[in-house]
């Protein structure tokens, strides 16, 4: 990229907090951001204090050898004690902590006294194997009480998890395994997905064929499906933690004890192992979870959407919840079943009044239609949240109006398995939103806009979005891959975060996503970004999706090529696609056309359900695909490669009197 991005805006609406929120938000004047900005380093020693129990307080709030950080240099904390003893002990035992619901339609309520002995038995089960502080423990499980019973386990022994989502094949879970050289893996025999089985055990056994680290494989049962249990190595849950005692007293680790490794999404290069540590993470966690989340653990039922195996499982189902003393509803499930309104449901049966959930769930929904939300009474609801990609206009107020009822504020949040808590999000009680934008920069965060030079690009102005000060949740490194880490995020503009994402300012300095650097298109010397001409194609009242990517094109250096997919009632053809150019065009100019757009019947994505877009470029340049190994259905990109290559590039250029020249 040449130049920063070129920039559009195109008119929009402003919602600012209403009275009655503001009354009751826990933020709602800006002396947290005030207090961030007069001294990052007391701000974060402030929350830690006030949010956290430290068994030893810090000698120094923050080490900063650039790379490389230490946050709280010789505090001592425990992550459960902070998670969930200490609300036992202050007499919220009867508490729920989880209200979990089984896909097949069964539940369970688990009190913070109940999580408490279970995590006890099961860090006693992991003690009985041998496990040991700094050891690392593989997790592969669906979406059950355990999976978090596991997570909580390991923290409070000082053991690191690895969580691989339950929905990867073997060789991901294998190469991860290896990776980490994990000791343990515990997995279930099965896991519930749209009412059939997947033998999560079978892809473990399949995985352990070639990972010499593996000692004990813990299963636990959750389908009744038929196991071969290998002698020596496989232990059922039952028979193991069971039967162990329901104290484990809670030891104090080292603030910079390893917590977890996590591997990213993949929607870019091939996944990297990011670490995170015990006493910064869980204060960016909890901190930002009760402000921008607006928690009143007394009255509130959150619900966040994702999987364990995902960071927002980790930061925002897991450790910030619980550390707030929140009460959550965990869901096994998919979205569509036993029928399309299967989370509208869960929000009615559980009183949801939070709901945190990603731009690809809500496109979805809208092109499933209002009749599934609309079967259900969703007035409980008072916050929403996004994550995960930038969420198109179109998308954020569909989400206000259909699922908000018009009246919900929505923190769209943006922030990487890398920084391991939110770092721009609107806080609920205080910003004016404006739709599609994450807003500003969370108290004691720095984030700028840089160009190429590694400088501010000024208001408005676009470029690369950059963290400008150290963080306490910031990742300690990529395991086992210390060149990797300076590599990918600290050497591009010298000691400053880069994080990868394209962003602009808007007049008033609020911050807009672009989409990844990667991705921005060069089209006759303009640099165009992909969620720009995306949010354009749906802003189509045909469209439900879309993907562009930049291709090789002789005359224009690259041209732009989109992959839409239609809503339920709209089919596709000639006319519609110039209709489609023709929109793109009258919105942000005639550059940013498509100059082809296939019609697809679903987008190539990672796991975590995000458009992977460099298959698609490879797809359209004729290349070899790379690692396609996060790909949740690796059938669609072999699918829009048979369609791409049937369609002959015509060109049918649309009238030039039809648009606005830019
Ligand atoms: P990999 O790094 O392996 O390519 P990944 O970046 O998709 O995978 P994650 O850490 O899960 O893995 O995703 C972080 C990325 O998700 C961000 O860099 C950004 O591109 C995108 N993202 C997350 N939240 C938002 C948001 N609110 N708005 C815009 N983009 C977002
Ligand atoms: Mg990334």
């Amino acid at each position: 990229m040449s130049d920063a991005i070129e920039t559009h805006q195109t008119e929009i609406r402003h919602f600012a907090p209403s009275p009655e929120f503001a009354a009751r938000a826990i933020v709602s004047d800006s002396s947290l951001h005030d207090a961030g900005d007069a001294d990052f380093e007391s701000f974060w020693a402030g929350q830690a204090r006030d949010l956290l129990h430290w068994d030893t307080e810090w000698s120094k709030v923050l080490d900063w050898d650039p790379p490389n950080a230490k946050w709280f240099v010789d505090g001592k904390l425990n992550v459960t004690y902070n998670c969930i003893d200490r609300h036992v002990e202050s007499g919220h035992g009867s508490q729920v902590a989880f209200f979990w619901e089984g896909e097949p339609g069964d539940e369970r309520a688990i009190t913070y006294s109940q999580l408490l002995e279970d995590v006890s038995r099961c860090a006693n089960a992991l003690k009985e194997l041998g496990v040991e502080r700094g050891d690392r423990v593989a997790i592969y499980m669906g979406m059950v009480p355990e999976l978090t019973v596991a997570m909580l386990a390991c923290a409070r022994i000082g053991a690191a998890h690895s969580v691989v989502f339950g929905g990867f094949s073997s060789d991901s879970l294998r190469g991860r395994i290896n990776d980490a050289e994990a000791k343990i893996v515990i997995t279930c025999d099965g896991a519930w997905r749209r009412g059939a089985v997947v033998a999560l055990k079978d892809i473990v056994d399949e995985a352990l064929l070639d990972t010499p680290s593996i000692e004990k494989c813990i299963v636990l049962k959750r389908t009744d499906h038929g196991n071969e249990m290998t002698e020596g190595r496989d232990i059922w849950w039952h028979d193991l933690v069971d039967r162990q005692s329901a104290e484990c007293p809670p030891e104090p680790m080292d603030a910079e004890q390893l917590l977890f490794i996590l591997y990213t999404s993949g929607t870019t290069a091939k996944p990297k192992g990011i670490m995170h540590t015990t006493g910064g993470y869980l204060t960016g966690v909890a901190s930002t979870f009760r402000s921008i989340f607006d928690i009143h653990p007394d009255e509130d039922v959150y619900w966040c959407t994702a999987d364990c195996g995902w960071v927002t499982g980790h930061s925002y189902i897991v450790y910030g919840p619980l550390a707030n003393r929140s009460t959550s509803v965990l869901y096994e499930g998919t979205p569509d079943h036993p029928d399309k309104d299967r989370f509208w449901a869960i929000v009615e049966k559980y009183g949801v009044t939070i709901l945190y959930t990603a731009p690809t769930a809500i496109r979805t929904f809208m092109k499933w239609g209002v009749e599934y939300p609309g079967a259900h009474d969703l007035t409980s609801l008072r916050l929403l949240g996004s994550v995960g990609e930038p969420i198109n206009p179109e998308a954020w107020i569909w989400y206000h109006d259909v699922i908000g009822g018009g009246k919900t504020p929505i923190v769209d949040t943006w922030w990487q398995t890398e920084t391991g808590a939110v770092m721009i999000s609107p806080l609920p009680g205080l910003t004016t939103l404006k739709p599609g934008s994450a807003t500003f920069a969370m108290p004691g965060i720095g984030v700028d806009v840089v160009g190429d030079d590694g400088r501010h690009v000024g208001i408005p102005g676009g470029g690369y979005l950059v963290l400008t000060k150290p963080w306490p949740s910031m990742l300690r490194g990529v395991w086992g891959d210390p060149e990797r880490f300076q590599e990918t995020y600290w050497s591009r503009f010298p000691g400053l975060y880069f994080a990868g994402d394209g962003a602009r300012y808007d007049d008033d300095g609020y911050i807009w996503l672009l989409g990844r650097v990667d991705d921005v298109m060069l089209v006759s010397g303009h640099n165009i970004s992909t969620a720009e001409v995306e949010s354009a194609l749906v802003d189509h009242h045909a469209v439900a999706e879309a993907a562009v990517v930049g291709v090789h094109d002789p005359t224009t250096g690259q041209a732009i090529s989109a992959f839409v997919v239609l809503k339920n009632d709209h089919e596709p053809s000639k006319a519609l696609e110039k209709e489609l150019r023709i929109h793109v065009g009258n919105l942000i100019g005639a550059i940013a056309r498509p100059k082809s757009i296939l019609f697809t019947d679903d987008l190539p994505k990672t796991r975590s359900g995000k458009i992977m877009r460099r298959l698609l470029r490879n797809v359209a340049d004729d290349e070899t695909l790379g690692d396609t190994t996060t790909l949740a259905d690796p059938g669609v990109v072999a699918r829009i490669k048979d369609r791409f290559l049937s369609v002959d590039s015509e060109d049918d250029e649309v009238d030039d009197l039809e648009e606005n020249q830019k």
